[in-house]
């Protein structure tokens, strides 16, 4: 795929609108006021914001925040995000200043304040309805208004790729556009996924749901070598070689799916399970054998054994996807599989390894931070996850396929 490129547009004295993803997690703080939690997205935002100010850019920022009803909610507004970010690229060096509306009076003035160097933000585009509208012609007229307060467009929100919004797919139909590096980094990731990856290649799926995921296993099952399944989802998988797998998570209706995909001989189970007697961390738990799990219980994460075995599956592999973790890891007795897993799958890419490996998936890369795993020691943990999948399932995704179209 080949997108044209930020760092290749002249951008000195022009007005460009970037899409970013400043979907952070925020609480309530002092006095009614919101504060951001994980500023993780807003960082990784800043390095094309910088560089387009540092070349004399006028930069309009346009991001969402949450699911506001489209209609402005103050809840939701993106002032502390302006803030945060402010903070971040630099509070003496640049000037960063947030509108009140999102294409309204003030986001004209905004716009009209911000020099070359200067940084404007939009207020949360979400609060505008247009923005996600079905409606080819209501997301059109709200493109027009976008478009009219820039010259260029350039697109750095990968994690919004997947959907035809007015701020990822109409504005880039009327504005000169490029790519920002999040989103060329992340095509380029998932490019070596896709076409010709080196082998042995290895998958490693977990998370809850086998429906979730089935998309995803249908595309990348013919191009694998080895299906690591844990996670919820490797129950069905259990069930459908005719194990009682007790209560727990249990998909009937994938049964059928689940066998034919054992049929390809490349899909890896677990041996043995953390079996618990309800959904809590303070549950009675053991490790079972996967084939002899209690009809009374549930299994809330692979054991120890499982560990060994994919550990052992993986040795040598030269490419390594990994989404959705092994195990309940939210709670302790259940985070080891995850744990155990993401270690071995960093020690190939880590000292010396030098593997691809990728981490997709939100609650993944949720994972590998709580469980103190330095995320350096992976090449890549991608940070959209319902894009990635959709990358990975072959789908054509709106946001790419417009910045490809000239
Ligand atoms: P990702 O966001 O990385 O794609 P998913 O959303 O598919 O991952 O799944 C993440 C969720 O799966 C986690 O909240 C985790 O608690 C849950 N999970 C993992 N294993 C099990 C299990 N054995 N039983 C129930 N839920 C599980
Ligand atoms: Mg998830």
């Amino acid at each position: 795929m080949s997108l044209p490129q930020a760092s290749d547009l002249d951008v000195a004295g022009k007005r460009v609108l970037v899409r970013c993803d400043l979907n952070v997690p925020m609480e309530d703080g002092p006095g009614g006021s919101k504060t951001v939690t994980d500023d993780g997205r807003i960082r990784a935002s800043v390095p094309l914001l910088r560089d387009l100010a540092d070349r004399g850019a006028r930069v309009i920022v346009m991001a969402h925040l949450g699911r506001p009803k489209g209609a402005p909610d103050p809840a939701l507004s993106l002032r502390p995000v302006v803030h945060r970010l402010h903070e971040l690229i630099g509070l003496e060096r640049y000037s960063v200043h947030g509108a009140e509306d999102v294409t309204g009076p003030d986001a004209k003035e905004l716009v009209e304040r911000t020099g070359p160097g200067d940084i404007g933000v939009l207020e949360n585009i979400r609060f505008d309805p247009r923005e996600t509208s079905k409606d080819d012609a209501e997301r059109g007229a709200f493109a027009d208004e976008l478009a009219a307060l820039a010259d260029l467009y350039v697109d750095d929100a990968f994690g919004a790729v997947h959907r035809k919004h007015a701020s990822v797919y109409d504005v880039a139909q009327r504005l000169p556009h490029a790519a920002g590096p999040l989103v060329a980094s992340e095509v380029a990731v998932l490019e070596r996924l896709t076409e010709s990856p080196a082998r042995p290649y290895a998958v490693v799926l977990g998370g809850s749901k086998v429906s979730d995921k089935l998309k995803v296993i249908e595309a990348l099952l013919p191009k694998v070598d080895t299906l690591l399944v844990g996670g919820g989802m490797c129950f069905t998988f259990l069930a459908a070689q005719g194990y009682d797998v007790g209560s727990s998570l249990l998909e009937a209706d994938q049964l059928d799916t689940c066998r034919a995909f054992l049929e390809t001989g490349k899909v890896v189970l677990p041996v043995d399970v953390v079996a618990a007697d309800r959904f809590a961390a303070d549950a009675a738990h053991d490790v079972v054998d996967a084939t002899a799990i209690p009809s009374d219980r549930m299994g809330l994460d692979i054991g120890p054994r499982s560990v060994e075995l994919f550990a052992r599956a993986l040795e040598g592999a030269q490419t390594v996807f990994w989404n959705g973790p092994m195990g309940v890891f939210e709670m302790e007795p259940y985070a080891a599989g995850t744990r155990g897993v993401a270690e071995a799958v960093a020690a190939l890419s880590s000292g010396g390894g030098g593997a691809l490996t990728v981490v997709g998936g939100g609650d993944s890369a949720a994972a590998v931070r709580a469980l103190g795993i330095d995320e350096e020691r992976f090449t890549h943990i991608s940070t959209g996850g319902g894009a990635s999948l959709e990358y990975l399932e072959g789908k054509v995704l709106p946001g790419l396929a417009v910045l490809e179209a000239g």
